[in-house]
């Protein structure tokens, strides 16, 4: 595997772009904006993705991670929305495997909670029709002695029956990497740390973008048909750029995971259970922590520092507590956390919870299209609306939509039964790896793993993680490994503790970064660890 997607030669390559003429520049590296890239590829547009940060940076590494249809929606009568991101789960699982899981959820049924057994079965009933889920993946009813065997955590006082219902599970920030990875094989320039500072104006239409590389401190100018913002959280602050007198239409919404070790809460599924106050929140097991979450507040502070205050840290705990009957789980137990901002559409007279999560497209007076909201779930059907209304407003015809039947990765395993049969077989062939590394191997890199195992003969097994992301994800920063490529920062903090100076070290070689950067970069990581372990706030209280 040569070098297929990296940051090496990136002056030379960010100077090759502001030559070109793009069919399309897409502003924003998250799940919208890395669909949007991958559909316009593949129908033949030349396309380039600009992304300030790092890739899956922004809200597209800060999900539930789940790829569903959103069960509480029904009670919004938003069946619409339901029909359509339940409809793509089955899409997302068939077009890579390896990243988006079956995954069973339990509905726990409980005296006083927002499902009764009978509201519950009509719920889901809906629900699995509305998606189309097949027969065998439907609804299954549990008792309460069932439900007690299975995760006997949960309260008995409470208690009265459950439900086990059907959702696929995803590592966001990988999915939105693979697919920028996809719409590369299919032409497509992309760029992290490149942030939009301004346009290009052609007769007051909109002609390109004035790109700031942040890496090297250097300007482009670069020319392209049409500017679609995906910008999620961002989307306002760039269409008032475009416009100063343009009205702002997002309200933000701020939710937050905390994640245990799963030998302080050992549950055997994913639990979809009632908070005190009427909301619901998920509780999510995933290698060796479970994650919970999540919150569902306004925001206005500042989009670029997003953290899990004392408040929320709190409220989760107090849920947490209120239905699962063990030791108490305190602000000591929680290993990391994260916190992301919903790009929600405001919506006069609704509160937060109650705003749609429908995505909504704005076209401005100069042509700049502006696509916020929606789920990462929805990410494939946002991309198609986009680029068919790019079909629509030129007069070339790229065609139609490909990307229901594509397979995202390279190398894709034909169906999860291969991908499971390959966990067994690699497992079984290299005895000096354990069933759980194997196992986050082959859910992470898919079948490029077998070469990362291959080439941890001659490093180790992290040299060799890191050097196929330098050279095939254009890792550049510690954290873009460490964070969203591995997601370690979030379920395995002692591996970054571990790691975090060789990790640096070896980026320092690969870029020709000397001591002063090595320090600084460390200096930030060991920083970012801090607050997301809450480590302040834990020695406060
Ligand atoms: P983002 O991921 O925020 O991407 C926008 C990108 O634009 C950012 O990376 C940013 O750095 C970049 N950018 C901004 N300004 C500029 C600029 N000037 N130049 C260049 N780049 C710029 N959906 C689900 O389907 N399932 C779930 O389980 C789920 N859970 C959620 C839980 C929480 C707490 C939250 C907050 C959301 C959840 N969602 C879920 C919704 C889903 O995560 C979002 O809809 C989706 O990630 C939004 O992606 P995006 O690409 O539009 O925005």
């Amino acid at each position: 595997m040569g070098i297929e997607f990296s940051n090496i030669n990136r002056v030379e390559k960010l100077k090759n772009a502001s030559q070109n003429k793009y069919d399309l520049i897409i502003i924003g590296g998250g799940i919208t904006g890395a669909g949007i890239a991958l559909d316009a590829s593949l129908r033949g547009m030349k396309v380039l993705l600009l992304e300030k940060k790092d890739f899956a940076s922004g809200t597209s590494s800060k999900s539930t991670k789940l790829i569903h249809g959103g069960l509480r929606y029904l009670k919004q009568l938003e069946f619409g929305l339901v029909a359509e991101t339940g409809r793509e789960r089955a899409v997302a699982h068939n077009n890579i495997c390896h990243l988006v899981h079956p995954e069973n959820m339990l509905l726990p049924i409980v005296k006083n909670g927002s499902f009764s057994q009978f509201s519950a079965s009509i719920a889901i009933s809906v629900y699995d029709r509305l998606a189309n889920v097949e027969a065998d993946q439907r609804r299954k009813k549990l008792s309460r002695k069932d439900i007690i065997e299975t995760e006997p955590l949960l309260r008995k006082d409470i208690l009265k029956s459950g439900i086990l219902y059907f959702e696929y599970r995803t590592d966001d920030a990988r999915l939105t990497i693979e697919l920028i990875k996809a719409a590369k094989r299919n032409g497509a320039d992309a760029f992290n740390y490149a942030e939009i500072s301004g346009f290009k104006y052609t007769d007051d239409q909109i002609s390109g973008v004035i790109c700031h590389d942040l890496i090297h401190d250097m300007e482009f100018e670069i020319s392209a048909t049409h500017v679609v913002s995906s910008a999620g959280p961002w989307v306002d602050i760039l269409r008032t750029k475009d416009d100063p007198q343009t009205e702002t239409n997002l309200h933000l919404s701020k939710g937050v995971h905390l994640v245990l070790k799963k030998e302080d809460f050992n549950i055997q599924n994913s639990i979809y259970f009632d908070a005190f106050d009427g909301r619901m929140i998920f509780a999510i097991p995933r290698g060796e922590s479970v994650y919970i979450g999540t919150t569902d507040t306004t925001f206005k502070g500042d989009k670029d520092d997003i953290r899990c205050t004392i408040e929320d840290a709190n409220y989760l705990l107090k849920a947490l507590n209120n239905m699962f009957d063990m030791p108490s789980i305190t602000l000591d137990h929680i290993q990391s956390t994260w916190a992301g901002l919903r790009p929600l559409i405001q919506q006069k007279g609704k509160g937060t919870s109650e705003l749609s999560r429908k995505d909504e497209i704005f076209i401005s007076d100069s042509g700049l299209i502006s696509i916020a909201g929606g789920k990462l779930t929805g990410f494939r059907k946002m991309a198609k609306r986009i680029v068919d209304l790019l079909e629509e407003k030129t007069s070339t015809k790229y065609g139609e939509c490909k990307t229901k039947d594509y397979q995202i990765h390279k190398n894709p395993f034909k169906n999860y039964k291969e991908y499971l049969d390959w966990i067994d077989k690699v497992d079984s062939e290299n005895n000096d790896l354990s069933r759980p590394e194997v196992e986050f191997l082959l859910s992470t890199y898919g079948k490029d793993a077998l070469k990362i195992i291959d080439d941890a003969q001659s490093s180790d097994l992290v040299e060799s993680q890191l050097m196929y992301c330098i050279n095939n994800e254009n890792v550049f920063h510690p954290l873009d490994f460490l964070d969203r490529r591995t997601g370690w920062l979030f379920f395995d903090i002692e591996k970054v503790k571990n790691h975090l100076e060789k990790v640096t070290k070896i980026i320092a070689r690969e870029f020709s970064k000397d001591e002063t950067w090595i320090t600084s970069m460390i200096k930030e990581c060991k920083n970012k660890v801090d607050i997301n372990s809450l480590k302040e706030l834990k020695h406060s209280n």
